[in-house]
Order: C-alpha cells, then structure tokens, then sequence
C-alpha cells in the first residue's frame, strides 16, 4: 500500500483537511472491542466524503496510489469489528456525513436515505414532520438502516428483515461509475423505490456483504402505523423449553398469526439487559445453574423469554394474541404478558422492553457489553439453522458447552423468522483484562469450527474470521466463492474495495482454475 504524502494530499483535496484523519488519529475508527490475538487492523487513514462527487473524487485518488479502502456507512457494526477494515493500513471510507433523508413516501411506505442517516435520526425525521409511519429498528439504534441492511443485520415489527426491504440502489462502483439498480436504471423511473426487479437481472443482492460498490442511496421500506401493537413476552418454567417454544411458534410466524420474527433469549442474556452479572455471582467459571435460577426469579424472568409483536386493528391484534394464548398453554409452567398500544402512541408512555417492536430507536442495551465488569466490550457469535427442535436443540448443546468451557456465561438465544433460526450467542468480556480476552478468541475459533464440524456455519462475523468462515462454504472446491472472485476481478480489477470482505480477495483466479 502507499499512503504516502502524495496521497494523503490528494485525499484531502478531495475532501478537506478537517474531513480526513490519519496515522494515530484514525484510531478512532480501529475496533473498539478488538480480542486476544485477534489480528488488529490499524486504519491507515479515514476520509469522509459529503456527496457522491466526493466518493467519486476519493476513488480516483485510490486508483491512482493503489490504495486500498474499507467502506463503512456509521461504523457501528460492534461487535463484528465496528468500522475496522479487514487489513492494516486500509483508508476507511466512513459515510456518516452523506446523512440526508431524501424522501418518505407515506402514500406508498417508503423513505430514501443516505448512508450516513441513522436509525435515530430517520425515526427522529419521521416524528418531526409527523409522517404515521412505523420502521425496523435493532435493539441499539445508532447505526444506519442501509449498513445494518447491507450486512444482513435484522430489526423486529413486520419489516424486521433488513435486506428484503431495501428497495432500489444507488451504487458507485470501483471505476467511479454511478449504478442505479432495479426501475432505477431507466431515468426519471417513479417506481425505483417500488420495484426490486427492474429488467434484466437482479444485481442488488451482489452489493450486500460485498466488496463490489459503494451504496450511497436506498430505498428502505416503511409501514403505516398501525391502528394497534400487542407487544407478547413469554417466559418459561424450564431450561428444556427452547425446543417446545421454537415448535409452538414457527407455524404462528408460518401461517402469518405473528407478522414479525420472534425472539427467543435465556435468562442470562435479558439479565444482561437489566444488571450486571457481580450482583448474583462472583465465582470463577461460568454462572451455576442455582445462581441462574435465583437471578431468573428475582428479575421475574423466564428460564427462556420470548417476544414479539402482533400489528394491526385492535379487532385483529386481539385474535391474534387469543390464538397465540392458546397455543401457549400447551407448554407447562409459561406464561405470557401483553400490553396493547395504540399505533400513534407517544413513545415516552411505551414500556422500555416494548421499544424495539414499536419501532423506537435507543441506545440503553448497550449496557450488556457490561456484563462482566472491567472495561465493556462483546462480540457476538451468529449460527444459521433449520428452526426445528432438533436443529434448535443441537446448536444451543453446542454454543452453550462451548462458551461455559471457556469459563464464559453463555446469553443468548434465537431470533426465529419461521423457517430459519439464528443462534445468538452475546460474548461479554473486560476488554483490559488479557485472560479473557485471549479466552474469547479461543472461544470464538473453537464455536466455529464446531459448528462447521457440525453442519452449520455463522452468516455475519468478525473481519478477523472472515477467511475462516468463508472456507467453510466450500462446495464444489468454492464455486461460490470463485464465481464472486471473478466478478471482484472484473469489476475491481485494482482490488481498491475492502479486500477480503466476507474471504473475497482480489486477484485470485476466481473461475479461471481449471475445472474441465
Ligand atoms: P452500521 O450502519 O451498523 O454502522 P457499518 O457502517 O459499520 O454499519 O457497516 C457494516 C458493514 O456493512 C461494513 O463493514 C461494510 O462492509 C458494509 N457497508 C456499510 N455501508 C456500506 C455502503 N454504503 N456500501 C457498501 N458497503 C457498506
């Protein structure tokens, strides 16, 4: 790489001086909760463009020096790396100053942002000029709905699935052309934002996960506020009940009785949100299953806890958690709560553990990094399943002997979409204190390559096991992976966009090996 002074100086240029950070003053962008040995990438610089002709401008500089660049919109992707790139001395590309809200369609449920607009400040938006609409927001809302969309990141209400709502692209690529996908490719289309498809093939899914352009505008879909929301929490007599709760509420999000996904946490990982772990153990190891239990009681919390939200007219939000009662008293000991809300409601009179399905954006769950005292810091292990029993059943056998081998409290649980589930493991630890640190690091290589011992493989990770879980989507001696090679080479063929994004790494053979 050659980020010498030339460069340096023509980045600024590109951006002025007070818009470009360097040497040790682009810490700010390294990862927060780097572990163990896990391999630290230092931004080299961080340059933040205001407008397309900007980025524009900042790529031809990263041509010219050969300078390699790692995109990130907020940069709050925490706990898989924040807005560290995936190798040392790369110029973050940080996004957060292209922050307009463009439009927001009620009519048709729909907002245009920048990458820079975060989830805080769309809901803030809305408010402002009263638009009656609801969004998806993730439990900490100060990232944006396009990075947390392009990562596969998910939210909770009926739009909790991030990607498939984002609908029409702008994109710059690697050689400073401006893409727009879908209807957004026939000028002046009024159905861009409407549309995914377009005519021709669909590229959108190419710039998710992805080092092949930079996405400076979407279209991400809204709903109208509903009339009402019945938020259900659930919570369970037994630490046996995961499987049972997974088969009695797949084929309510199946047949559609609940719109949204459902989220199932242990005792520990809501304990997380609540308080911190020296007020009901101190031991060394993992928490005792007494000491769980004492917790879970005095908090009022379930062995497992599940929530989620039912949308619509009061006369059909109230059959709908009917339905959901009744299928819950097939499962021993559960209980459920409700609350009913008017959509409109103001959200200063919403229960704090109602946010999140009402579609208000916060920052108070960041305290579960605290878990373990010290200095907070997490990282987050992510499994995709078949959401059956035995598949639910197996992965929590395997994360949870895991994480308490290590000496680690495992808080977690799965987020359920209907037919796949995501295990979710929230990985706490003091940051300062060495030990642990270089625990999780262990930990987190032993959770994947048990998992892919097992069938399964992470969907989002850290950038320093990308390479890792990249290898483990093998088939057909990587087809997959050559075939997004080749499309790096031929779009990319410097290599400047986030090399090793996801094991994508430029200048390798791609398809051009010889399967004959
Ligand atoms: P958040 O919105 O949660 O702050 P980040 O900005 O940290 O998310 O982005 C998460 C990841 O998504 C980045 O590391 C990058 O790989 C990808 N990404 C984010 N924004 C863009 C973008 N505008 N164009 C292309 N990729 C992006």
């Amino acid at each position: 790489m050659n980020l010498n002074e030339r460069a340096l100086a023509a980045l600024q240029t590109c951006v002025g001086s007070e818009h470009l950070r360097y040497h040790d003053d682009a810490r700010t962008h390294a990862d927060p909760y780097a572990f163990g040995s896990v391999h630290r990438a230092h931004p080299g610089a961080v340059v933040m463009p205001a407008s397309v002709d900007e980025l524009r401008a900042v790529l031809a500089v990263a041509r010219e020096h050969r300078l390699p660049l790692w995109t990130v919109s907020t940069g709050r992707n925490l706990g898989y790396g924040g807005a560290s790139p995936r190798t040392d001395g790369a110029v973050v590309v940080d996004l957060q100053r292209m922050n307009r809200v463009l439009e927001v369609n009620e009519e048709l449920g729909y907002a245009v942002v920048e990458p820079g607009v975060r989830f805080l400040d769309l809901y803030a938006h809305l408010q402002q000029h009263g638009h009656r609409m609801l969004m998806s927001v993730p439990d900490i809302g100060w990232g944006s709905p396009i990075g947390n969309a392009l990562e596969r990141g998910f939210g909770y209400a009926p739009l909790w699935d991030h990607s498939a709502h984002l609908c029409g692209l702008e994109v710059v690529m690697a050689n400073g052309r401006v893409v727009r996908t879908g209807m957004g490719a026939m000028d002046g289309n009024a159905a861009w934002h409407l549309y995914k498809g377009g005519f021709g093939p669909s590229l959108d899914g190419l710039f998710q996960q992805s080092n092949l352009g930079i996405v400076t505008r979407a279209g991400v879909n809204l709903m109208r506020q509903p009339e009402s929301v019945v938020t259900c929490h659930v919570k369970t007599a037994s630490s046996d009940d995961v499987a049972p709760l997974v088969a009695l509420l797949r084929p309510l999000l199946l047949d559609g009785t609940i719109q949204s996904n459902a989220i199932i946490g242990n005792a520990t990982v809501i304990a997380s949100m609540m308080s911190e772990r020296p007020r009901w153990w101190s031991g060394p190891g993992a928490m005792p299953e007494h000491a769980v239990v004492a917790m879970a009681d005095a908090l009022g919390l379930g062995r497992w806890n599940a929530r989620f939200g039912l949308y619509g007219h009061p006369s059909m939000t109230r059959a709908r958690a009917a339905i959901v009662r009744e299928a819950l008293q097939a499962l021993p000991g559960a209980r459920i709560e409700t609350r009913e809300y008017s959509g409109d409601i103001d959200p200063a009179k919403v229960h704090p553990a109602d946010h999140a399905q009402l579609g208000i954006p916060g920052t108070a769950l960041v305290r579960m990094a605290a878990w373990r005292g010290g200095t907070p810091a997490h990282t987050d292990f992510s499994l995709v399943c078949p959401a059956t029993e035995a598949h639910v059943t197996r992965q929590l056998g395997l994360i949870q002997s895991t994480v308490e081998a290590q000496g680690f409290d495992y808080a977690g649980g799965f987020t359920l979409g209907g037919r796949h589930a995501i295990a979710l493991a929230l990985l706490s630890f003091d940051k300062d204190n060495a030990d642990e640190s270089a625990r999780v690091h262990t930990l987190f290589e032993q959770l994947i390559d048990k998992s892919v011992s097992a069938g399964y493989a992470p969907y989002r990770a850290h950038p320093a096991f990308m390479d890792r879980i990249s290898q483990a989507y093998g088939f057909n001696d990587h087809a997959l992976r050559d075939v997004a090679e080749s499309i790096k080479n031929a779009l990319d063929p410097l290599g400047i966009l986030s090399p090793g994004k996801q094991g994508i790494w430029p200048g390798r053979p791609g398809l051009n090996k010889d399967h004959t």
